[in-house]
């Protein structure tokens, strides 16, 4: 199987920006196992900002563009030693993109891109994606890692998009506020009954929420990719679900609704 992986950044750091190294181990210790067992698998990761809170011991993110931009430059370093590091101990060797919009939706650009892609993949290496945010303002970003997980799994033709979040998946209420919220295990199409349960499930250092993962959904279905919500708490899901076992919520590509 070909699975995009998108690692959210409350799944990546702690709520002081600091890396969460116990799970980030793991995630990367499944993935190589993933890799080893014959998986195609591509990583789109954030964490770039808030890795820069930590590593400049900012007490919290700052809001405006400029110190975004530079802590992205600080963080996206640190995150990418990160991952050559952890995967180069199960010998895999990492490659880092960075793109903007602009970049996904020029023709040429995405061709050449796409291009890049099969080639690493072909050299059997992990891709380890993000938003190049030191230079995407609003007008030229793709804006969160949601919405660029699906374009990255779409491009690349992947079986399957899991994005990895704070949350075990879709459900029927807000699971913070409502304690009789249920868990929706399977999504076959984006009705409006299902796109009005968005609500808002953002976390103070992302950047995406519900609304942002219903439109991967959305991209990904339409283009025949099947993708999963679920917690990145639990690093060995990956296990089961590269075994096709139920996990979080998946929604079935076929129908976009
Ligand atoms: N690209 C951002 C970062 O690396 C994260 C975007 C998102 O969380 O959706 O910090």
């Amino acid at each position: 199987m070909r699975i995009v992986v998108k690692l959210g950044t409350s799944t990546l750091t702690h709520a002081t920006g600091k890396l969460n190294i116990r799970r980030v181990e793991l995630l990367c210790k499944v993935m190589s196992d993933l890799k080893n067992a014959g998986h195609e698998l591509v990583l789109v990761s954030s964490g770039a900002i808030a890795m820069g809170v930590g590593k400049l011991n900012l007490t919290k993110k700052p809001s405006d563009i400029p110190s975004k931009q530079a802590l992205a430059a600080v963080g996206q370093c640190e995150l990418m030693y990160i991952y050559d590091k952890l995967f180069s101990e199960y010998h895999h060797t990492v490659a880092q993109i960075l793109l903007t919009g602009s970049d996904v939706e020029d023709p040429q650009r995405r061709e050449n891109f796409h291009n890049t892609m099969s080639r690493l993949l072909e050299l059997g290496a992990l891709p380890v994606i993000n938003e190049n945010d030191t230079v995407a303002t609003a007008e030229i970003s793709v804006g969160d890692n949601d919405t660029l997980g699906a374009i990255v799994a779409v491009n690349v033709q992947a079986d399957l998009l899991v994005l990895m979040s704070d949350i075990e998946g879709l459900y029927t209420a807000d699971p913070r506020k409502d304690p009789g919220a249920r868990l929706i295990s399977e999504v076959r199409a984006l009705t409006p009954e299902i796109l009005a349960l968005a609500g808002d499930a953002g976390s103070a250092l992302g950047t995406g929420g519900m609304v942002t993962k219903l439109r991967a959904a959305g991209m990904c279905m339409a283009a025949g990719c099947d993708m999963i919500i679920t917690n990145g708490q639990r690093p060995e899901d990956l296990y089961r679900i590269a075994a096709g076992e139920p996990v979080g919520t998946r929604f079935f590509a076929g129908k976009e609704g």
